[in-house]
């Protein structure tokens, strides 16, 4: 189960130590970058052909964000990474 975090530009999601920008439609299928104009474009590669866009920034403004997201979740780390002790 992979925890998201919602900001403005992205919803990202926490894996393995890096933050990703993540479908919040299609939270299994895997996100694309193409560069558009010294932009960066983020497309959710969807079910089948049905690709679509998630959001078009400036790098600064992605790595900004996924600044914010890493920080959101390393501060929650120790909180998503211990399940319920049931024992
Ligand atoms: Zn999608």
């Amino acid at each position: 189960m992979v925890s998201t975090h919602n900001l403005p530009l992205f919803t990202w999601a926490y894996c393995e130590g890096v933050a990703a920008p993540q479908c919040p439609i299609h939270s299994n299928e895997s996100v694309c970058f193409s560069r558009n104009d010294g932009n960066l474009v983020v497309i959710c590669k969807g079910v089948g052909n049905f690709s679509h866009l998630l959001g078009i920034c400036s790098q600064e403004q992605f790595d900004a964000e996924k600044q914010e997201a890493t920080a959101f979740f390393e501060r929650n780390r120790v909180k998503i990474a211990q399940p319920a002790d049931v024992a």
